[in-house]
């Protein structure tokens, strides 16, 4: 008998009428001879929500309360399919994280699961029942309540697939898988059939909102094969795996390109060691990610020009923060907010040569000019004006056959 995990999504379990439709997903696993584990994150919005009551509590919220306010919601989630389950006439019950225990490490609100006890959910699937499990949550050594970040319920449903030894680890969301590029940008984006962990890696980092990038991690490290499908129509979804078999010759997987960034110069800074960390290091305390980096080689070994991205909305402060450094001195500080990161990500440029020479002329083809580039082995990312964000997805998703 195969055990499959299932884990749905907010959209997924966001009304009554959805949450039905769900069960009669679980129930067609059940009737194919599956035994069957739910893990669930919270009814869309009721998250979001939650945050929101902390915020007027306070913005500094005492972070093992909002923990424990914050997991509240995939408790409603989980009693409702389980109760809905057992209306239609099978066997369910839901478990809490602490129930189990969901064991965590880490910091509040960004926990690590290391551990799921899972003795009594097989106990439960030997007599054929369905358990359901919340997302998101666990409880730390001093049993606690934790929450593992936004979106963590796909880790939860990863790390319950490795303890139980789950054959399948299926994502149910709003989309039908993942797409080469954003659908709602860009109309000729496709379904991708397969793709490796560390393309899906880059892509969820890069803001494809499909998974949490740490989730996936999580299953690349343990090997987990995940499907991603949609719960509203039934269609074949996006496999992320590490097998290498049966892959096209695809060089270019997909392409992502980020929305609000900008992007900071330090003009004529005086060029020592130490100096780019002097830069960074308040930035980083004051946890300001920083992203593309390049600093010119100083032609008389004095002084240099550095130039970074961040998010556009964390300018001011990286504009004070750099105002009030005492440890550098520089001419010119400039900004420019309106810039976005275009990147094609593919493990197939590690073989391949000539993939940038192919980025950067199908982008000078229509008159785009790249501001910042950087590379990693599997991904080649380019700053671009953000007017110009659209153009270059197309473009570049024509060059590299993805239309
Ligand atoms: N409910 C949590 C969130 O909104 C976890 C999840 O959806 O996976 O972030
Ligand atoms: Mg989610």
């Amino acid at each position: 008998m195969k055990t499959v995990v299932l884990k749905f999504g907010g959209t997924s379990v966001g009304n009554i009428e959805r949450i039905k439709k769900i069960c009669k997903i679980v129930s067609s696993y059940k009737k194919k001879k599956f035994k069957v584990l739910v893990v669930s994150s919270a009814m869309s919005g009721v998250t979001n929500d939650l945050i929101n009551k902390s915020k007027k509590i306070s913005d500094n919220f005492d972070t093992a309360e909002y923990d424990a306010l914050l997991s509240s919601g995939e408790q409603i989630s989980c009693a409702l399919i389980a109760g809905q389950l057992n209306h239609i006439g099978i066997k369910s019950r839901s478990w809490q994280s602490w129930q189990l225990p969901i064991i965590t490490e880490g910091p509040h609100k960004n926990a690590r699961i290391n551990n799921i006890v899972v003795k009594n959910l097989k106990k439960f699937l030997g007599i054929g029942g369905v358990p359901i499990i919340t997302g998101f949550q666990g409880v730390n050594k001093d049993f606690r309540l934790t929450t593992i970040g936004r979106s963590g319920s796909d880790a939860t449903a990863i790390m319950l697939a490795k303890f139980i030894k789950a054959d399948e680890c299926i994502i149910y969301t709003d989309v039908d898988g993942v797409y080469t590029t954003d659908p709602r940008d860009h109309n000729k984006a496709k379904k991708i059939k397969k793709i490796y962990y560390d393309e899906m890696l880059e892509m969820a980092s890069l803001g494809s909102k499909v998974m949490q990038p740490s989730s996936v991690q999580d299953a690349k490290l343990n090997n987990i094969e995940i499907k991603v499908k949609s719960s509203f129509i039934n269609k074949t979804g996006t496999s992320i795996t590490a097998s290498k078999k049966d892959f096209s010759n695809q060089i270019i997987t997909g392409i992502s390109s980020t929305k609000s960034n900008a992007k900071i110069t330090i003009v004529g800074v005086k060029d020592r060691p130490g100096v780019a960390a002097s830069i960074f290091e308040p930035l980083s305390k004051n946890l300001i990610n920083v992203d593309m980096v390049v600093q010119n080689i100083s032609l008389d070994g004095k002084e240099t020009d550095l130039t970074f991205t961040i998010k556009s909305e964390d300018l001011k402060k990286t504009e004070k923060l750099i105002k009030q450094n005492k440890k550098i001195s520089y001419k010119k500080l400039s900004f420019d907010r309106g810039v976005s990161k275009v990147s094609i990500i593919g493990v197939g440029m590690i073989t391949t040569p000539g993939i940038t020479y192919r980025m950067f002329q199908a982008l000078a083809s229509k008159k785009i000019n790249i501001l910042v580039i950087s590379t990693s082995e599997i991904k080649i990312s380019v700053l671009v004006s953000a007017r110009h964000v659209k153009k270059a997805v197309a473009a570049l998703h024509k060059e590299f056959k993805l239309d």
